[in-house]
């Protein structure tokens, strides 16, 4: 057998990069990941395992998931005249429309944001700038960011709106600012959607540049890999043509497609959720040693004031409750911790051990 020479093989920038990793939650209260920690109730339950019977299993599924189109237009208000690209979880989007743009392109996002801006463009070769956000409140530096879009030209700018890891919603009028000088796209991220009381949808018909991406990971079906991008229809028959056929499966068209017809039980609990994130912050805010920050998400921010994060998250972990540890990134993230909003026990069980953590270090 020949020996494979990986280097030769590979281009730099994969031989460089690491896989995303994803933490083994096994026998863990896993508040990690901004999943919605309830279940389906036992009668919806039933009600969609019947449905699901009429899943032709042989055939490959309706390449335009028009069902499901409908459904989502429908659930979240999407404007008529705008057009409507699903993609296997936000995440696959994301590659869709680094994969339409020149070699020589520049992808922007602020920083820190949701890594898979970046993962996605250095894989495809693209450049990608990251501008820091503002270190006090986590809000767009929008100078800077004017600046760098003026010397860079950026082809495709990500804003998530709230933004992952910090949960702040940007200011909305330095997003329209940015929106009326960049040369390419701008991609409103609207993964966490359901937690804040805004959104740019309503802004579509104003913005020819503007693409709004959603997914239904966070209110509560992230197992189905279902994210959708609205905007202008020129744009999206370009961004159509890189999309693979049967992108959505005919179980995922399925199951988003019931699950949007009897949303209001996702929906209480997205309120519950809201609910629960109010009595953590409130809790982490009475506690020395931990500065937390607004969210407007499923998830908070904290840091811890005189511990090392790092220490804390092994505390955590070995108390039997996960949540994602920042701190390795660096920069403003220093002793950074993001938990997940869970169920009102798991959230008290990671009070309980974020208090044992702090003073019995
Ligand atoms: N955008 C943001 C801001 C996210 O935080 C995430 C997931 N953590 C995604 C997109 C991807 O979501 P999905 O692929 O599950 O739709």
């Amino acid at each position: 057998m020949p020996n494979l020479n990986l280097t030769a093989l590979f281009r730099p920038e994969i031989l460089a990069m690491s896989a995303y990793h994803v933490a083994d939650a096994h026998n863990l209260i896993k508040l990690d990941a901004m999943e919605n920690p309830y279940g389906w109730p036992a009668d919806i339950q039933q009600a969609w395992l019947e449905h699901l019977k009429d899943c032709p299993m042989n055939r490959y599924p309706d390449p335009e998931a028009k069902a499901l189109s409908e459904a989502l237009r429908a659930s979240n208000n999407i404007p008529a005249e705008s057009g409507l690209l699903l993609g296997n979880g936000s995440d696959e989007i994301i590659q869709i429309l680094q994969m339409a743009l020149p070699g020589n392109a520049t992808v922007m996002a602020p920083e820190p944001g949701f890594v898979m801006y970046k993962q996605i463009a250095l894989s495809l070769g693209l450049r990608y700038q990251g501008v820091p956000l503002l270190a006090d409140g986590f809000e767009l530096d929008l100078p800077a960011m004017l600046a760098a879009i003026e010397s860079s030209q950026p082809s495709l700018i990500f804003l998530a709106y709230p933004n992952n890891p910090t949960g702040n919603l940007f200011d909305a009028g330095a997003i329209r600012e940015i929106l009326a000088v960049a040369p390419g796209l701008v991609v409103v991220d609207e993964a966490y959607a359901p937690f804040a009381d805004a959104s740019f949808l309503g802004e579509l018909p104003n913005y020819p540049n503007l693409l709004v991406m959603r997914t239904v990971s966070k209110l509560g079906l992230a197992g189905l890999r279902l994210g959708f991008l609205a905007g202008d229809n020129a744009i999206l028959e370009q961004l159509h043509k890189v999309r693979l056929p049967y992108n959505i499966n005919c179980l995922t068209q399925i199951t988003a497609h019931f699950a949007l017809t009897h949303q209001h039980f996702l929906l209480a609990q997205t309120r519950n959720i809201c609910q629960q994130r109010g009595e953590i912050l409130a809790a982490l805010q009475d506690m020395a040693g931990i500065e937390s920050y607004p969210s407007a998400a499923n998830f908070i921010l904290l840091r811890t004031l005189a511990h090392a994060a790092d220490e804390v998250f092994i505390s955590l972990k070995n108390q039997g409750v996960l949540i994602k540890n920042l701190s390795p990134q660096g920069g403003v993230l220093h002793n950074c911790l993001r938990v997940t909003i869970g169920k009102q026990e798991e959230n008290r069980a990671f009070l309980a051990a974020l208090r044992n953590a702090l003073q019995n270090p």
